[in-house]
């Protein structure tokens, strides 16, 4: 049997067992999809917002009046 150790918690397991392949269970593999999700999204999105903050304001009072 093959043993491998999950990146995610550092724990030895089988590797014909998992049902999460390359980490021990499900629930590993969602918290490394979520590290991923965050990265990928915190930085583009940080960086737009301040940039499009002074068009914003103008546009919705154009809007309401
Ligand atoms: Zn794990």
């Amino acid at each position: 049997m093959p043993v491998i150790r999950c990146p995610i918690c550092r724990r030895a397991f089988d590797a014909e067992s998992s049902p999460a392949m390359p980490f021990c269970s499900d629930r590993c593999r969602q918290i490394d999809l979520g590290r991923w999700l965050d990265e990928g999204y915190s930085v583009p999105v940080e960086r737009e917002e301040p940039e499009q903050a002074d068009d914003w304001p103008i546009s919705e009072e154009d809007e309401e009046s």
